[in-house]
């Protein structure tokens, strides 16, 4: 999956200059879209989320060409300002934003939704998963010029129940009806700003939710196109949005998820497979 075929290469993100916050390591779905990004001649900043990590995202970053590599964390004001600063004054602008963040607490990702999401859970996932994309695209917008492009990243629990993903699906409705608002405000400044609504993929965030095992196998089995959602489409649907190729493209939910979204009940044969 993923890294092993090169990147197709291009000049389609020559002389764009982006921001990608949420790579955490070599499966990170952002690390999977900056490398398609980098082979089209994107330049790119990295943010992560703490000394621990700086070790694993520092290497990664660097092999793209990336010097400026900034901490923060983005539940706190202080680290969004010195981020965003930091990005201010190297570029002076922004031509692109991928956000590819999202977090809850493990306890709340089993079970019932109901009972096991207290009102402190509640406010830091909403805080942490869709709040954060309304700032960084609020700070990433006055640096911006028309023609300009943000993206973030969903999933399909925000449509429709899913087991275990309980309150992450109500923050990713919040993350694609804030998509649609920032659209709104954005787009008579030239300024896109789309979801991408990937299949499950195997990256840290996806290991917090109970009973991966079957979700992924469930995905394979009843998708369309039986098989795993690939990291390569989602960055190469991320490059298409974030490049001129998505003109007249704005406030759009894109599924990248071997068709799964579509289908109402799966084929009998499909799952005895
Ligand atoms: P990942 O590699 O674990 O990336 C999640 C990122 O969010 C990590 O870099 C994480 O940093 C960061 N983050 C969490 N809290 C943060 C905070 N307070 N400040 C700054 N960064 C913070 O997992 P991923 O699957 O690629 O996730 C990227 C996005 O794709 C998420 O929005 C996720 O919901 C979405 N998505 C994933 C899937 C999937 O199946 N994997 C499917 C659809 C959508 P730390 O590691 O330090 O917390």
């Amino acid at each position: 999956m993923g890294g092993e075929v090169p990147f197709p290469t291009g000049d389609l993100m020559k002389g764009k200059r982006g921001l990608v916050m949420g790579v955490a390591n070599k499966n990170s779905i952002a690390w999977h879209i900056a490398q398609q990004l980098h082979a089209q001649g994107a330049e790119m900043a990295f943010t992560y989320a703490g000394e621990a990590l700086e070790r694993r995202v520092r290497p990664l970053a660097e092999s793209l060409g990336a010097d400026l590599i900034i901490e923060c964390d983005v539940t706190d004001d202080a680290s969004m300002d010195a981020a965003f600063a930091a990005v201010k004054e190297s570029w002076g602008s922004l031509d692109f934003l991928v956000h590819a963040i999202a977090f809850t607490d493990k306890t709340a990702l089993e079970g019932s939704f109901v009972e096991n999401t207290t009102r402190q859970i509640f406010k830091d996932t909403m805080d942490v998963s869709a709040f954060s994309f309304v700032d960084a695209a609020n700070r990433a917008s006055v640096l911006m010029k028309p023609g300009a492009s943000m993206i973030t990243l969903t999933y399909l629990g925000s449509e429709r129940t899913i087991p275990n993903y309980n309150v992450m699906g109500v923050a990713k409705a919040a993350l694609e009806a804030s998509t649609r608002y920032i659209a709104r405000d954005l787009g008579p400044k030239g300024i896109r700003v789309n979801a991408i609504s990937a299949g499950p993929i195997k990256t840290l965030a996806a290991a917090g939710i109970s009973s991966g095992k079957h979700m992924f196998s469930f995905n394979r089995k009843a998708s369309p196109l039986r098989d795993d959602t690939e990291p390569r489409g989602v960055a190469g649907a991320a490059l298409y949005l974030l490049s001129d190729l998505g003109l007249s493209c704005t406030g759009e939910t894109h599924h990248v998820d071997a068709g799964f979204h579509i289908v109402g009940m799966p084929e009998e044969s499909a799952l005895k497979e």
